[in-house]
């Protein structure tokens, strides 16, 4: 089998210690099993994402020493590596779904569902639906006045799949409280399709994530088997949280790339402290990517299978 994964950054900003974690990892194992890595920009969002981040972000990257294969500016048969761009592709699939009836125009006030959400069920974190709009009939439909969002059709089935760093997972997802938007409202795509249509376009065979996506893996293997695509390999990597256990984001200071750069680390002072934080060598190494390549199994990473792991600041 030929390996191919992804790297599919969203550029709303500069890229920060929580992405390269997932950018080097998944760069040190798919060298090390000679496969190809796709570049992939997620910028669907087109309040939040800007041009100039995608420069940075990929100026960022070939500063840690990670490259990849496959990205902006190549085309390759799956077409531009900007899901901007491929807008016309997972609408074609939505207009399928749509005359399908797989699919289903959900009218639910913001205001109804975050009533529905903030009531879960014991044990449960994400937000259910109730299904409301799942069985109108044409004439109710008709009355409903909201542009609506549209929903996927789920039949109650259990998800099995092995993650690589988590184990053998099974996840029951249900008929009306696992109906995921597709489409929301406004007329965007939803990740969950854009980043499923496009794992099975691309023929990504391993996924590296962080953990966060965890929950969303079950519904995506069920939209990559609607589309006729095998289910990729998972590996979810422990996220990054700092000393109060708050997740690494852009909202922290001192953390992107660029302020590391700025303040005089170099590129294997970075990498030897992702690698100190996955387990695989002492505190204080520096190393550069590629001779991580060359001297560090992905094997020798022996803290990715903790839910998170707690990154001291580097600055
Ligand atoms: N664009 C997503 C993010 O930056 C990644 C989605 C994925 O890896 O499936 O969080
Ligand atoms: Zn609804």
């Amino acid at each position: 089998m030929k390996i191919r994964t992804r790297f599919a950054p969203s550029p709303t900003g500069y890229i920060h210690l929580g992405n390269a974690w997932v950018a080097f990892l998944n760069w040190l194992w798919t060298r090390q099993h000679r496969g190809t890595i796709v570049l992939r920009i997620e910028d669907i969002d087109r309040q939040r994402c800007r041009p100039e981040y995608v420069q940075a972000l990929m100026e960022d990257l070939a500063w840690l020493g990670l490259d990849w294969d496959e990205g902006p500016g190549n085309r390759y048969v799956y077409g531009s590596a900007f899901q901007s761009e491929r807008l016309p592709f997972y609408k074609a699939i939505f207009e399928r779904w749509k005359d399908e009836g797989t699919v289903y125009p959900c009218y639910c006030t913001r205001a109804r569902l975050r009533q529905i959400a903030s009531a879960p069920h014991p044990g449960e974190e994400a937000p259910a639906y109730d299904g409301r709009c799942r069985n109108l009939t044409e004439e109710e439909r008709r009355k409903e006045t909201k542009t609506p969002s549209w929903r996927f059709r789920m039949e109650t089935t259990p998800v099995r799949f092995t993650d690589l760093l988590c184990g053998p997972r099974e996840t029951v997802l249900h008929a009306g409280s696992d109906d995921f938007v597709l489409l929301r409202a406004d007329g965007m795509i939803a990740y969950q399709l854009a980043a499923s249509a496009d794992d099975g376009a691309m023929g990504i065979t391993h996924v590296f994530r962080g953990r966060d996506l965890l929950t969303s893996t079950a519904g995506q293997i069920c939209l990559l088997q609607n589309l006729g695509y095998p289910a990729p390999v998972y590996a979810h990597l422990p996220l990054l949280v700092d000393e109060n256990g708050v997740r690494l984001s852009k909202r922290q200071h001192g953390i992107t790339i660029r302020d590391l750069r700025e303040a005089g680390m170099t590129a294997a002072s970075v990498i030897g402290r992702l690698l100190f934080w996955a387990g695989a060598v002492p505190e204080g190494t520096a190393i550069t990517a590629e001779e991580a390549l060359r001297t560090i199994a992905f094997e020798d990473c022996r803290a990715l299978h903790a839910p998170e792991i707690t990154a001291v600041p580097v600055l």
